[in-house]
């Protein structure tokens, strides 16, 4: 197949791009390089078969491919609220984009939301079934509320011109290729730790959050976008559940070293809890996270060290 991948520069999409050249397809990668960075893509570009445009989704777009994989959103709370307007212009306007050349060229389309659905869940797990709990004029609601006006646009499109939709709620996921100034958790831990600096653990550390190792969600992506049964919304992360305290601690212990942790003021609206439940997933795709967060950490602990 002929695949399109929007934000196919980052950390995810270029982790998909290579997954989908392996399985034999090609790959027209399209970024604005916002948070991505040509380097996550610098192997692919002598492949033929794939394909690297500079582009913003929020301009309309062509191509004639089979299927779209819509990832381009930043997904930092710090660089999705150095611009929020942009930030939430990406997640309506792309999407609309997405949808529009999804429903011309007849391609299945796939929708990265996101666990932020459930803003601070007041069920716990959180299925899908849950409506959430988000405050629509925080400073987290760009995103929130973005993606949550997306996953509406992708069932309306679906409803109204049958377009075929795959939205999947991606919960908190971590890897190599994850930018050292991305601002998330685990790569702010584990850059801090091999700089021998402290750990910044926003608030007391209870929080928590379920952590996914990339090459896991990959290969769920990609089974939910192969199979027919269901157009979603599926969440797809790991259920493992620690809080920020534990993180740091397993972080430190694994990258050794003396560093030590001190505590920032807690962001606004953060969740206080996370946990996906993944029995549609498992029923529908046979798939489930094998990657223990302490192996997975072990991995990106190993890409990071020859970086910072
Ligand atoms: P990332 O910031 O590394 O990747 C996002 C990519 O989109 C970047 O390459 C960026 O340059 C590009 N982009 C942003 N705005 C764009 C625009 N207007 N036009 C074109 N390209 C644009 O983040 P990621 O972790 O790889 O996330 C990828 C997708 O998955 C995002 O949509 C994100 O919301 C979603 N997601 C990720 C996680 C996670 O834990 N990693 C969790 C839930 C959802
Ligand atoms: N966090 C932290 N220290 C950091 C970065 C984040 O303690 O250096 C906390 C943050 O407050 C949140 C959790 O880690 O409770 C996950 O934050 P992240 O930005 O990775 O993702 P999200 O909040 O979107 O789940």
């Amino acid at each position: 197949m002929r695949i399109l991948v929007t934000g196919g520069a980052g950390f995810l999409g270029s982790h998909l791009c290579d997954r989908l050249l392996k399985d034999g397809h090609e790959v027209v990668c399209i970024d604005n390089l916002f948070t991505g960075r040509k380097q996550n893509i610098a192997h692919l570009l002598p492949n033929p078969n794939f394909e690297f445009v500079r582009h913003d989704i929020i301009d309309p777009f062509k191509f004639e491919v089979d299927q779209i994989y819509n990832l381009a959103c930043p997904a930092s709370p710090v660089h999705y609220q150095y611009n929020p307007i942009k930030t939430i212009k990406t997640s309506v306007i792309g999407s609309i984009n997405c949808l529009g050349l999804a429903k011309r060229v007849k391609a299945r389309v796939f929708q990265a939301s996101t666990s932020e659905i459930y803003g601070d869940p007041l069920v716990h797990p959180q299925p899908e079934s849950y409506w959430g709990n988000v405050n629509t004029i925080g400073k987290r609601s760009c995103y929130d509320e973005g993606k949550r006006a997306a996953e509406t646009l992708f069932f309306d499109y679906h409803r109204e011109h049958k377009v075929d939709i795959r939205v999947a709620r991606i919960f908190n996921t971590y890897g190599p290729r994850m930018d050292e100034n991305d601002g998330r958790v685990v790569s702010n831990f584990i850059v801090q730790a091999l700089r021998g600096q402290s750990l910044s653990i926003y608030g007391d550390g209870t929080q928590t959050r379920s952590f996914c190792y990339v090459d896991d969600l990959i290969e769920g992506i990609v089974r939910f976008m192969a199979q027919e049964k269901t157009v979603g919304p599926m969440n797809l992360g790991n259920p493992g559940e620690f809080t920020m305290n534990e993180l740091a601690k397993l972080t430190q212990k694994l990258v050794g070293g003396k560093s030590k942790l001190f505590h920032k003021p807690l962001p606004d609206d953060d969740p206080k809890q996370r946990r996906p439940d993944i029995a549609l997933a498992k029923k529908v795709l046979k798939w489930q996270p094998k990657v223990r967060l302490e192996d997975g950490l072990e991995r990106t602990i190993a890409y990071f060290k020859g970086r910072v």
